[in-house]
């Protein structure tokens, strides 16, 4: 049986930035991902500004992204309009999680691809798991739980995630480039991002209870969604999905923040250590810096346990103001408020920005 230096549990974000500087550092690591081909994931395929300079780090070229350097909010009678304090990008989920786990082969990285790990024991030093043994471990399983670390029960948001491509008629598709657009309505809100390849990205969240409204072909969701929020019509009308059904994904624990360490030796990182309300387009950027946090900690000799509470401090403010501004977001009435506010004072949407950005770690 080999044994490695660290295995890393889940080919997303996180884990590919922490497989690819743990191998870059020196290190023998096998990283597994269960899927064993390219999928549709559901997020919103908003890279924040501060995320760009870290896929860089790793050799991910962003050529096939689009530019994103504006936001429209609408909620569901009134719009406002602002500039991002930082350029952004979009691109798939589809694509940036191949082209990530390409560069983390490329630095050496062994790949276990259609390996979903289901154990994990220890004994005299070494942890086993899916057919190889390894010295430390990095839990990076994004929301789906991995039963040996300490699951994140009680935190659900009540939330189901949708995602569609859309080819939007040309006009429609102008009027989008440079821009995401957030939209707001009863039971749930959203946002359209240009994507590669002239496609716009269509990410919405709905409340459980009221997921049935968009149940049904793709003529009836974009005809619900059109009248539950008058932003949208313009987009909709006319638009073609690239795929259907639409990628779905439920029990979202917004809020979570892994405050400990159940072992010196498992790093929990990504959407295992925190998860930020989705609006925020900070998610991506949080699991990228905390898996190279967690490399850089490992080649240092630093434990997880350290490493969790270091982490803790820095992401918790961000995702408790994220989760109040998705409160608040939640409410149309606060919405259309909300849009009032920002036209008056656009720095506002700055404001929320920054706050919700974490630092460089
Ligand atoms: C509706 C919605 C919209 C969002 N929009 C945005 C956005 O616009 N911008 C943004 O920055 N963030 C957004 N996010 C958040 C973002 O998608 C996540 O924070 C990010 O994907 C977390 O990365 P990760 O690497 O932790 O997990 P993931 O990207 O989910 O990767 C986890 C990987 O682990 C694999 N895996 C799971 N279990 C196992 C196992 N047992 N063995 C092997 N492999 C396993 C999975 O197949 C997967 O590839 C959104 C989230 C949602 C729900």
């Amino acid at each position: 049986m080999t044994t490695f230096d660290a295995a890393v549990i889940g080919g997303g974000l996180a884990g590919c930035l922490a497989a690819t500087h743990l191998a870059r550092g020196g290190m023998s690591v096998a990283l597994f991902e269960k899927r064993s081909t390219a999928h549709h994931k559901v997020c919103g395929e908003f890279i924040s500004g501060e995320g760009v300079p870290l896929l860089h780090e790793v050799g991910v070229s962003l050529e096939q992204a689009t530019h994103i350097s504006n936001m429209r909010l609408h909620g569901p009678t009134r719009s406002c309009e602002a500039p991002l304090p930082t350029a952004a990008r979009g691109l798939s989920r589809l694509l940036l999680d191949e082209l990530l786990l390409k560069a983390a082969q490329e630095s050496g990285v062994e790949l276990m691809r259609g390996e979903a790990v289901k154990t994990l024991e220890q004994a005299d030093g070494l942890f086993r798991l899916g057919g190889v043994t390894a010295r430390r471990v990095v839990c990076a399983t994004g929301k789906a739980e991995f039963k040996p670390v300490q699951t994140r029960a009680g935190r659900d948001s009540g939330m189901v995630g949708f995602k569609v491509h859309l080819r939007l008629p040309a006009k429609a598709r102008d009027r989008l480039r440079q821009y995401v657009d957030l939209f707001v309505f009863e039971n749930g809100y959203g946002g359209l991002a240009p994507v590669e390849d002239g496609l716009t990205n269509l990410c919405f969240l709905m409340e459980r209870e009221a997921i049935a409204k968009v149940q049904g072909d793709w003529p009836h969701v974009s005809r619900w969604l059109s009248g539950a929020c008058e932003g949208l019509a313009g987009y909709l009308d006319n638009a073609e999905p690239a795929f259907w059904p639409m990628a779905t994904v439920a029990n979202v624990p917004y809020g979570f923040v892994r405050e400990s360490a159940v072992s010196d030796d498992i790093y929990c990182v990504g959407d295992q250590l925190a998860v930020i309300p989705s609006l925020t387009g900070e998610g991506m950027t949080i699991a990228m810096q905390t898996g190279k946090r967690a490399a850089e900690c490992i080649l240092a000799g630093v434990g997880a346990k350290e490493f969790q509470l270091e982490m803790a401090a820095v992401v918790r403010p961000r995702v408790q103001l994220g989760f109040l501004v998705h409160r608040l977001f939640k409410s149309p009435r606060i919405s259309d408020l909300g849009t009032q506010l920002v036209n008056r004072w656009p720095r506002l949407v700055e404001y929320i920005f920054r706050h919700t950005r974490s630092p460089a770690v």
